[in-house]
């Protein structure tokens, strides 16, 4: 029995009732460094500190006065020694056959490597979730720190485009007003279409510029309608035909029976990412031609695949990598026009409509890019037929037309006087208002019909402005409509749930204001026919008009137009004054139209005419 004690890993132990050892096992008496004799007769003060030794007794008398029985008592000991220990005990009390006590017996276990494991335990928990909370606190900081940079993006974005649209819109309209003079100086009329023209491109570039901080500041939302596809694919590849031809290129439409006509998504962006890449292929490649190929793909969703092939200048591996970040142009290209933007708002766009783009290229030989979209489908019926139908511009207001009183409220002077004068060429009576609140008090004493009310004002903005006069006698039916410089589309719905009546954006076209008196007062106009003038302003040029060149002119002027270098047509076309300056005059026309193929083709038939 005693054999077992000792070789049981744990201390056991019997006291009498003043607490002095009748017995202790080898595990104790080992750790004692003493043999029975050493242990039996003595009190734990020989053993153990005194602190301890209070300790102890005070739970020995628990059992020996009270009976208790003690169970996984945890204690801290410390020997004589100094060494520290944690033990776990058991204690209860041994009987006599009357019941009464005579003996405690104890069982203890050091557990002091576990406390010291559980501990440690503790602690790298502990530490875990401090951790936890400090990382959680630095993502808190950096989300907060990047809502706060989109915000801030979002409104530098559209104050940007509120002050470029607003000036950009004085710019266009006023050179597209002069530009109607009928007694414009033909060089007064070239001056205007270059201001025009470079205002066009100026405008382009700043919509890209504000497409993708949009698009970086999470503001894109796709638009989702029924659409005819094959229509968008036409018109894309009809106009880059026409660029493709000015470069004797080929330009061919590949198209699978599968790909559909009609399917749902975003038109006008599917649009500008087909134009992007085709324009692309066009610009980077001077021999051979572009192919666009289009074709389905299924797996457990339909796909479309479209194709855009081109033979030419072709893209490194390392610029490939590039390409798609914003303001990249690789060394090959460094003689072209251009931002530097379409194939990041490209791609941009492609991902938000749950698609990839991919490119493949080899230097020298041509380049592939290739869009992987997902499809829904959609049927003819669901096409919402579009309804601008382009008339040729306005000259008046048809017969028999009541008269409409127009308020516009405008701060800025040139925007003023554009829309003024728009209202005046229909002959409608106008009158300004500066802010809002001018705005207010004119419709009280004048009772408009129609107010142009601009959405940005000193003292009272045009919101502000639209519900006060909502609330006056006759405000309901008054109607207003926003003109806003927004860069964004979607400021449409609030405008129109804040209670505007319509909503144009700056800078707008002119029958865009007109169109819209249609739709909300029912205005109907005179359309002037297009004049022939305007529609063959270059078919001028015979060949029998070069004829008077010098043949080294002629030559130099067919190499340059070969090169496509503006300025070198440019200086070639300048030198041809000093022969003939109505000739300058036509090939400048049709040099800034692009139509380099009429002049190359009658200068060939010069220099046949010339040799036979
Ligand atoms: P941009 O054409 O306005 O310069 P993009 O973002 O559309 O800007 O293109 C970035 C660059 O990628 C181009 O400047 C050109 O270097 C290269 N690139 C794009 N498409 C082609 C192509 N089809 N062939 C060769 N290079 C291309």
């Amino acid at each position: 029995m005693l054999t077992i004690l000792d070789s049981v890993d744990a201390y056991i132990y019997l006291k009498d009732t003043q607490g002095r050892y009748l017995f202790a096992n080898r595990p104790v008496r080992d750790m004692w460094h003493v043999d029975m004799d050493g242990v039996i007769g003595f009190g734990d003060e020989r053993f153990f500190d005194s602190t301890t030794v209070a300790n102890i007794r005070l739970n020995d008398r628990r059992v020996l006065d009270a009976g208790e029985i003690l169970r996984s008592e945890e204690t801290n000991v410390v020997v004589t020694t100094g060494k520290r220990s944690v033990y776990q005990s058991t204690k209860l009390p041994l009987h006599r056959e009357d019941g009464s006590i005579y003996a405690l017996c104890g069982i203890s276990v050091d557990i002091t490597e576990r406390k010291v494991a559980e501990e440690e335990l503790r602690q790298y928990k502990d530490h875990l979730e401090e951790l936890v909370d400090q990382r959680t606190g630095e993502l808190v900081l950096a989300r907060d720190a990047a809502e706060a940079a989109n915000r801030a993006k979002s409104v530098f974005l559209a104050s940007m485009s509120h002050e470029l649209r607003t000036s950009m819109n004085a710019i266009l309209g006023f050179s597209n007003m002069l530009r109607k003079d009928q007694m414009l100086l033909p060089e007064q009329r070239e001056n205007l279409d270059i201001i025009n023209r470079s205002g066009e491109h100026l405008m382009a570039l700043i919509n890209d510029v504000l497409e993708v901080a949009k698009i970086e500041a999470g503001r894109v939302q796709l638009e989702c309608v029924t659409f005819d596809l094959g229509n968008v694919v036409r018109d894309v590849s009809d106009m880059m035909q026409v660029r493709a031809q000015e470069k004797g290129l080929r330009l061919i439409v590949d198209q699978s029976s599968e790909f559909p006509r009609y399917i749902q998504g975003d038109e006008a962006r599917l649009r500008q990412v087909l134009i992007n890449l085709l324009g692309n292929a066009v610009k980077f490649t001077q021999q051979g031609g572009v192919t666009l190929r289009l074709a389905t793909r299924e797996n457990t969703n339909q796909h479309l695949l479209i194709e855009v092939e081109d033979t030419g200048i072709g893209i490194s591996p390392e610029d490939q990598q590039k390409i798609f970040e914003p303001f990249v142009q690789v060394a090959n290209s460094a003689s072209h026009a251009g931002t530097g933007l379409g194939l990041t708002i490209t791609k941009q766009f492609v991902q938000l409509m749950g698609g990839s783009i991919a490119v493949e290229s080899t230097p020298g030989s041509g380049s592939i890019f290739r869009l992987d979209l997902l499809m829904d489908a959609a049927t003819e019926a669901e096409v919402v037929k579009a309804t601008a139908i382009e008339k040729g511009h306005i000259v008046g207001l048809a017969p028999n037309q009541p008269e409409y009183r127009i308020l516009i409220v405008e701060d800025q002077p040139e925007n003023q006087l554009l829309l003024a004068k728009l209202m005046a060429d229909i002959g409608f009576p106008v009158k300004l208002a500066g802010n809002g609140k001018e705005a207010v008090n004119l419709f009280q004493s004048w009772q408009p019909h129609l107010i142009w009310m601009d959405r940005r004002m000193p003292i009272m903005d045009g919101i502000e402005a639209m519900k006060c006069i909502r609330e006056l006698p006759g405000g309901k039916d008054v109607k207003i409509v926003a003109v806003t410089a927004s860069a964004f589309k979607e400021q449409r719905d609030e405008m129109l749930g804040a209670g505007m009546d319509d909503f144009v954006r700056k800078p707008y076209r002119f029958n865009e204001i007109y169109e819209c008196l249609t739709r909300q007062l029912g205005v109907q106009y005179v359309y002037a026919g297009v004049s022939e003038a305007e529609l063959e302003p270059e078919a001028k040029l015979t060949p029998q008009m070069l004829a008077v060149l010098p043949s080294e002119l002629s030559l130099a002027l067919r190499d340059a137009l070969e090169s496509l270098e503006s300025e070198r047509i440019a200086e070639v076309i300048k030198q041809v004054a000093s022969y003939d300056e109505s000739l300058q005059k036509i090939l400048s026309k049709l040099v800034a139209n692009y139509n380099y193929p009429s002049i190359l083709t009658a200068l060939k038939m010069t220099t046949q005419e010339r040799r036979s």
